[in-house]
């Protein structure tokens, strides 16, 4: 079996589950249907041409990537704020564990980063004994909750108003609230208290610009910038695939990812980081630091077809318009990344042996890479990627099987006595659900052989 029985059962039950399934999918309509306002040619004519920018922009980017990332470095230095190169998670978190442990921080606040989901950041902190709280309310329910984000934009696209409320009551003991506004005024009184006491703040980065070494994040609840500015280090944990040449890009990219992400004209706060506080500032963290994440990033360059999935800017677009990602939901995708980004990235970093099925949670129906603002082929990709699964899948009795066929179908006598006799068999009531197709035919009716093979048709209308 290809995927696990655990993860076969999760899918069953999210399937089953009415109160997710329509949380989720009215969720991903709506965010659907936003961004198909915001993208339409009549408010956004220039959409297909930034579109087709950006995909060069990226392309352009990461063909020359050390050359931008050495002059990201460069200025961010000039700035007074250091570069961390990472191989792995595993460097990411030592790197803060010793700063913690230097600056004698025990409470981080953290704003949303699926890189630091990727390598499951908060896990190894709090294995040290340190407390990092997520600050973006969608990502603080989800942790109060003990549970991965649902979903790249929207972390708890699949709790309603009363799964908040009861996670509010039973973690915070607060009074139960129903209505959102007074969820986020419980989330904003507690989480102000943890801005004002922590020591260290970790952000992700939606975009490294090189020829400023500026971080560039967007959101929109303000939580991004107290933990950028208040603790007195922050530091920026960004994948290194985040950069883009010149500042002059994020004309492009800002407009797709807000308008693709939630259907926004623009996020409501962008901000640009490129150091520590200067003198005469009157906030800001005092020391700076960008730690760039490889963890198999470096490997998926050298692949030129495959290489475009490091185009991604996390919109989540894809997801919303993924069938299967509305249908199995978030957190039956292994690792941080769900719906058809997961699909072809989470493969691709950690081993295509790992969860070979990823690939194949796809209908190939084209909405991902048709939504997708910087048009990352996803269908292609998916199908690369079932290629190498098959190819170093195949199996002895598959490869006989096969070459048998071959024989076959250059003996054309013997070919149609062979299809003759399938025909048969396959009248046969059951037959079809033995042996080797039976996962394959336990979810389907297979059609019944026409009565009369193509052949003999043939050869009738030729006499006739
Ligand atoms: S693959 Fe494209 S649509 Fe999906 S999250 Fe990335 S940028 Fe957005």
């Amino acid at each position: 079996m290809w995927i696990k029985p655990a993860q076969e059962q999760g899918i069953r039950k999210t399937v089953a589950d009415r109160k997710v399934q329509l949380a989720v999918y009215s969720a991903t309509a709506r965010l659907k249907e936003k961004r198909a306002e915001a993208v339409s040619p009549d408010v956004f004519p220039e959409y297909e041409e930034l579109r087709s920018q950006a995909n060069r922009i990226k392309q352009h980017a990461l063909e020359n990537l050390d050359h931008y990332l050495e002059q990201f470095e460069k200025n961010v230095e000039s700035h007074g704020g250091r570069v961390i190169w990472a191989r792995e998670g595993a460097e990411v978190a030592d790197f803060i564990l010793g700063l913690a442990n230097e600056r004698g921080v025990s409470l981080l606040v953290k704003s949303k980063s699926m890189t630091t989901e990727e390598i499951h950041l908060n896990e190894r902190l709090e294995h040290h004994q340190l407390e990092a709280v997520e600050t973006d309310l969608g990502e603080y329910i989800v942790q109060l909750a003990h549970e991965r984000p649902y979903h790249i934009v929207a972390p708890a696209v699949h709790k309603t108003r009363q799964d908040i409320a009861d996670i509010l009551e039973r973690r915070l003991h607060v009074p139960r609230e129903e209505e959102p506004e007074k969820q986020a005024m419980i989330a904003r009184r507690t989480l102000r208290e943890k801005f004002l006491a922590a020591g260290i703040g970790i952000s992700g980065a939606n975009f490294l610009v090189a020829d400023s070494g500026a971080v560039v994040l967007v959101e929109n609840e303000g939580n991004v910038r107290l933990c950028t500015t208040a603790p007195r280090v922050h530091v920026a944990v960004a994948g290194l695939e985040k950069i883009l040449p010149r500042a002059q890009d994020l004309a492009v990219f800002l407009k797709l990812l807000a308008r693709s992400g939630t259907g926004q004209l623009l996020t409501v706060y962008t901000s640009f980081l490129s150091g520590p506080r200067r003198r005469g500032e009157v906030d800001g963290p005092e020391e700076f630091y960008v730690v760039l994440l490889d963890a198999g990033r470096t490997r998926l360059l050298a692949d030129k077809e495959k290489r475009q999935s490091l185009f991604c800017i996390r919109c989540g677009a894809c997801l919303n318009a993924c069938p299967v990602y509305r249908k199995i939901g978030g957190h039956n995708y292994p690792g941080a990344y769900s719906g058809p980004i997961g699909a072809i990235i989470t493969p691709q970093y950690q081993g295509l042996a790992r969860d070979p099925w990823l690939p194949y949670a796809s209908s190939l129906c084209g909405a991902c890479a048709e939504v997708c603002p910087v048009k990352i082929d996803i269908p292609r990709i998916l199908l690369e990627l079932r290629k190498q699964i098959t190819e170093s899948r195949t199996g002895g009795l598959e490869r006989m099987a096969f070459r048998l066929y071959g024989w076959l179908m250059r003996r054309p006598k013997l070919y149609a006595l062979a299809g003759r006799m399938a025909g048969k068999l396959a009248r046969i009531p059951g037959l079809a659900k033995l042996g080797p197709g039976a996962a394959w035919a336990s979810q389907r009716e297979i059609p019944l052989p026409a009565g009369r093979s193509f052949r003999d048709e043939w050869r009738e209308r030729k006499k006739s």
